[in-house]
């Protein structure tokens, strides 16, 4: 099954995610990669909203950030830094929040929340999905 990953291949992470811009671009391109449909009142038309990559429903001024109702959803830690738990926790499933840690100048604390996220929808669907709203 594809994810959100697979159309940027390999990647390396020194370079990779280096911003929140691209991230938002990445996960708006992907939520809404069959059209727009407002969650509110069902309008398909839409414009740009008050942030980066949201979108604003023109019949009921209702708007969605790129993030919210994903796995990313208010999700504390900057997006590219949660993206990068997320790549690797996909590619290495089984690696310690304590790897992660390290390898990201991220709280052990953070790691571990959000690898928990990433660990259920894997357990759940299979494959990384982003559109899989955390429980909590
Ligand atoms: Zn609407």
């Amino acid at each position: 099954m594809s994810n959100i990953f697979s159309q940027i291949g390999n990647i390396d992470l020194e370079s990779a995610f280096q911003n929140v811009d691209q991230c938002l671009e990445l996960l708006a391109a992907e939520k809404w990669k069959d059209g727009y449909i407002c969650r509110k009142c069902g309008n398909t038309n839409y414009c740009f909203g008050k942030t980066l990559h949201s979108r604003r429903c023109t019949r009921c001024k209702h708007d969605e950030s790129a993030t919210a109702n994903t796995i990313f959803h208010r999700c504390k830690i900057p997006l590219n830094e949660a993206f990068k738990i997320a790549y690797i926790v996909c590619n290495q499933p089984d690696i310690s929040t304590y790897d992660l840690s390290r390898m990201l100048k991220i709280r052990q604390m953070t790691c571990w929340k959000f690898k928990k996220r990433i660990s259920e929808c894997l357990d759940k669907k299979g494959y990384f999905d982003v559109m899989e709203m955390p429980n909590s």
